[in-house]
């Protein structure tokens, strides 16, 4: 529910209402139905507001892992997400220009399909609006958190909202603020950056053929190019392009004509899905790749973005934080019925031990793709080459690829 005004203790307070925070809160909400756990959640951006302009909801789409599609399966908001998804039955992995691709098949896996794109904005409407038909959610927002200091148990936050401050304590603090988040740097939290010297250019376009839930990623000598299926819109056949280029490109990228990107994204991506009639409005975001060096304090945890922030190219980020998210309220879950704090160093131990492992993998596999599919040294070209040939003609190999895109098995 909606509240202008926060009490003064609650036993867990989310900071970030984004895509990451939002999605821990209805997923804890959810697991500790039955007992008593009072969960604020702190968010910067008027819910009233045209959700484009909110930093997580924006025009972006996802593309959902199987695992997320589960995860929100068992939060119990599948149901009013799958109305708006675009199941992917195929993955389509290419070099233009050159030999060697492979194709990854929801059949060959024994999945209905092997993940969903889902547009961002939908995805916040369903969010918000389960969070603020819950009684257990005090969801403030516009609200920011300016401070958060530690308290010998828990944390304490200065949080300011409708032109009032207000100091609240509590047991646990979800920060889930995004990548640039000045309480971490407050808390003297370091993050380890490496700058990837990339931009996203995202934009809904329009194709003549359809696209048969097919999703592409094509490698380009400017970087990797991906193409997610959408839902059809007016009888158009739509696709959300997510496309790498260098960061000194993408000025240039955003200010060309219409038509002469038209001309250039079909040199880039071929014909497969036929003429490109239409590209929406474009928006860019910096690419880094960002690690807390720390994640858990007493009674302090990171989540989503300020925990690790991933080159989109392999669409991990948010299905990475939503496993993470689905261990840590199993653990607080547990801690709850023990009564136990929730802040406790040893609850918050275990969850990271548990996700240390897929943490390391996912971050390691978006990484090393990135590196090897933006560089066009001929040493990367023929390890492209071999490593597409290998991921179509190894089963094994294959299969840890799909898992690792289908978002499973990562232990
Ligand atoms: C181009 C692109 C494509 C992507 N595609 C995919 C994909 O296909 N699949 C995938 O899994 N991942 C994808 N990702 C990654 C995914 O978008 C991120 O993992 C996700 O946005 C992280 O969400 P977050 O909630 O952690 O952070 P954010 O989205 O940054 O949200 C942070 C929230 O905190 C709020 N906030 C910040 N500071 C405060 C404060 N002091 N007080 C109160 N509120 C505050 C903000 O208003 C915001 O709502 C993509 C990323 C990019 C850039």
């Amino acid at each position: 529910m909606l509240i202008e005004t926060p009490e003064s203790h609650y036993d867990l307070v989310v900071v970030g209402g984004g895509m990451v925070g939002a999605s821990f809160a209805c997923a804890l909400c959810k697991a500790v139905e039955n007992n008593s756990l009072s969960i604020l959640i702190v968010e910067a951006v008027p819910l009233s507001v045209n959700l484009s302009q909110q930093p997580s909801f924006d025009a972006r789409s996802t593309a959902l892992s199987h695992g997320s599609h589960r995860i929100y399966e068992q939060m119990g908001l599948w149901s009013q997400l799958a109305g708006r998804v675009t199941p992917i039955k195929e993955i389509h992995v290419s070099d233009r220009g050159r030999f060697g691709s492979t194709h990854l098949v929801h059949s060959e896996h024994n999945v209905e399909a092997l993940g969903y794109v889902v547009e961002n904005q939908w995805l916040g409407e369903v969010l918000n609006e389960a969070m603020a038909a819950s009684a257990r959610i005090n969801l403030l927002a516009p609200a920011k958190v300016n401070q958060a200091s530690p308290l010998a148990t828990g944390m304490q936050l200065q949080i300011e909202s409708g032109g009032n401050n207000f100091s609240v304590d509590t047991s646990l603090l979800v920060l889930a603020d995004g990548g640039k988040s000045p309480i971490c740097s407050q808390l003297g939290i370091e993050q380890s950056i490496s700058d990837y010297q990339q931009h996203a250019l995202i934009a809904n376009i329009a194709f003549e053929k359809p696209h048969n839930n097919v999703a592409f990623e094509r490698f380009t000598d400017t970087g990797p190019l991906a193409v997610l299926p959408l839902g059809s819109f007016e009888s158009e056949n739509r696709g959300s392009l997510v496309w790498t280029v260098s960061a000194g490109q993408s000025a240039d990228l955003l200010a060309l004509e219409p038509g002469a990107l038209l001309e250039l994204l079909m040199e880039r991506f071929g014909n497969r899905l036929g003429r490109i009639t239409h590209t929406g409005e474009r928006f860019c975001y910096p690419l880094t790749l960002s690690v807390a060096k720390e994640q858990i304090r007493p009674g302090l945890v990171l989540l989503g973005n300020v925990a690790h922030t991933l080159h989109p190219v392999a669409g991990q980020g948010l299905n990475l934080a939503l496993r993470d998210t689905a261990v840590l309220v199993e653990r607080l879950q547990l801690a709850n019925e023990r009564g136990g704090p929730l802040g406790d160093m040893a609850v918050l131990q275990d969850y990271l031990d548990n996700q240390d492992f897929d943490q390391r993998r996912t971050i390691r596999f978006t990484d090393q793709l990135t590196r090897l599919f933006s560089s066009n040294r001929q040493v990367s070209v023929v390890a492209r080459k071999l490593g597409l040939l290998s991921i179509d003609l190894m089963p094994s190999i294959k299969h840890e690829f799909a898992e690792q895109a289908m978002g499973l098995g990562a232990k």
